[in-house]
């Protein structure tokens, strides 16, 4: 069997936003920054790489993508590596909440449901 051929094929919709991107026009130093660039120099950067992205009509597909696929370098659909991750963790804790809010309702209903019989198993033995 061909290697890669149980894996999925990738579609032309995921792609096919990318030919509308706006930074297909720059060169790609502009979104990723060179070994050891920190301070001024870095925000000068990515702040006229952010304003590029806010004019880019596919930036929605852009960080959608580039937060499904933790893009680890660059900046994507508007967003800055740190602020990536912390959006990828905020929505993290936010699906765990909802899970454990989730498991809390479930519980809630339980004990509620478990009253409920003891309220008629009460009511059925003072009918005995
Ligand atoms: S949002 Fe920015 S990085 Fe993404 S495709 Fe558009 S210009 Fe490129």
């Amino acid at each position: 069997m061909q290697e890669g051929a149980l894996l999925p094929r990738p579609l032309e919709s995921d792609w096919k936003w990318q030919e509308a991107a706006a930074c297909r026009a720059y060169p790609t130093e502009m979104f990723f920054h060179p070994d050891g660039e920190r301070g001024p120099r870095r925000k000068a950067r990515e702040a006229n790489a952010k304003a590029i992205c806010a004019s880019c009509p596919v930036i929605s597909n852009c960080r959608e993508q580039a937060l499904a696929l933790h893009e680890p370098y660059g900046i994507w659909g508007g967003l800055s590596e740190e602020e990536r991750v912390e959006i990828i963790n905020r929505r993290e804790r936010n699906k765990r909440f909802g899970l454990l809010r989730g498991d809390l309702e479930t519980n809630q209903e339980i004990s509620l449901q478990s009253n409920s019989v003891d309220s008629n198993t009460n009511s059925i033995a003072q009918l005995a």
